[in-house]
């Protein structure tokens, strides 16, 4: 006899309440099942306007990287999984064919340890430049100047890079230029001022002597003729001087060196002595000094060109006075020229600082708008800044600063 046979034999009412029992199971589960059908249903929709944001915003995004500018590409364990029509462009394949590339290959054969080796720290984590200019190559061959941006992404489950590249072959084919035509500009200047220097040595050593040989034949008329000569010499000899400085600015290698700031200022008042005793001007120094690790002749050059214009634009004022000071400002070291003469229109503060830019008060004045600039120069090779506080007529305080972290010997 089966069980269940055995059962109703035994129990006939119990197999009717099982069954019952059973029925009332199925209904609680299948309303309980409907209810939470019903409430999924009742989320999906609450999230159905998100898809379509969703969908909107994807197709948003895929339009941006189509149509842009740049062109934009992922690249994958060193392969090009992802370019835009821009990126297939400016290296002068398909699309097609730039999918699947192996990425070295759109760098030109130079700059390829260069990109490696930030690709491979990039993708370690390390701290690199997320923007820097690379050359490239093209599939026909040619080399390209591209500007990169780079950003760690995730891409289908897996690191990845996402990179910009905007093409800059024609910028840098421009600053060439320029570098080039600067370059001859300079070289031109060069030789000019070399060959001014020599008469110009005659004319001031011949009149020298003449004045002191003859000058009393000269007479009184004939002595003053002789001294502008020699006053034009010597203005003429400055401009030469600033030209041939400029000129040789570009060439500089810098030494720098631990040097007691007080020694260059001392060696450029004594430089200056004939003129700051000539105008009666008092000049005021502070007497903490600090070394400084520089290239002493080329911070020399920038207390020389910064005295010498206090002395130009304090010359003509009552009580002329000038003072230099110094500030310990936590990484920099802070120096300052300050005059109480003619001071600086605000419109003219930055403009000075420019090549071949005189303000106002420099009309008149001898000099060709380079000293400030060569100091910008200058200061900005070392790592520091120049900036000027004046009001017109209330005199000038030049300031320039200098780093303290600044290694000796180290050549730039
Ligand atoms: P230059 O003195 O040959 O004109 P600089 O480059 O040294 O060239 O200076 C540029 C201009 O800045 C000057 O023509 C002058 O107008 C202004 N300048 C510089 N130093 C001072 C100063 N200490 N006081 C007033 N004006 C100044």
């Amino acid at each position: 006899m089966k069980i269940e046979d055995r059962e109703k034999a035994v129990a006939p009412g119990l197999v009717v309440n099982i069954e019952r029992i059973f029925l009332m199971i199925k209904k609680r589960f299948r309303e309980e099942f409907e209810q939470r059908i019903a409430r999924i249903e009742g989320e999906v929709s609450k999230l159905r306007p998100f898809a379509k944001e969703l969908e909107e915003s994807e197709e948003k995004y895929a339009k941006l990287v189509e149509n842009s500018p740049t062109g934009i590409y992922i690249d994958q364990g060193g392969y090009i999984v992802f370019a835009n029509e821009k990126l297939a462009n400016i290296y002068g394949y398909t699309r097609e064919e730039l999918i699947g590339i192996e990425s070295w290959k759109l760098v030109h054969p130079e700059d390829r340890p260069l990109t490696n080796d930030r690709r491979k720290k990039r993708l370690r984590g390390k701290k690199v430049a997320s923007e820097y200019e690379a050359r490239g190559l093209t599939k026909q061959g040619y080399t390209i100047w591209i500007r990169r941006r780079n950003t760690n992404i995730e891409y289908q489950g897996k690191p990845a890079i996402l990179g910009n590249a905007v093409d800059i072959s024609r910028q840098k084919m421009a600053e060439e230029e320029l570098r080039k035509k600067n370059e001859q500009l300079k070289n031109f200047i060069r030789i000019i001022s070399h060959d001014l220097k020599n008469p110009l040595i005659s004319v001031q050593g011949f009149s020298t002597r003449l004045l002191k040989h003859y000058g009393e034949k000269l007479g009184k008329k004939g002595k003053t003729y002789l001294e502008h000569v020699l006053t034009s010499g010597h203005k003429m000899e400055e401009l030469v001087s600033d030209l041939l400085t400029w000129a040789n600015m570009g060439n500089i290698v810098y030494r720098f060196e631990d040097t007691p700031s007080k020694d260059i200022i001392k060696r450029v008042i004594k430089e200056l002595d004939h003129d700051l005793k000539g105008y009666d001007i008092e000049l005021v120094q502070e007497d903490n000094f600090p070394v400084l690790t520089c290239d002493e002749k080329r911070i020399y050059q920038v207390f020389l060109n910064l005295v010498s214009n206090a002395i130009k634009y304090t010359r003509n004022t009552n009580s002329p006075r000038i003072e230099i000071g110094y500030r310990d400002v936590q990484k920099f070291h802070e120096f300052y020229v300050e005059d109480n003469g003619i001071g600086i229109e605000p419109k003219d503060q930055e403009r000075i600082f420019e090549m071949f830019q005189r303000g106002k008060g420099g009309k008149g004045e001898e000099g060709i708008g380079l000293g400030l600039a060569i100091v910008q120069k200058i200061i900005g090779d070392h790592g520091g800044n120049v900036w000027v506080e004046s009001e017109k007529n209330k005199g000038a305080i030049f300031y320039f600063t200098v780093p303290k972290n600044l290694t000796p010997n180290t050549k730039k």
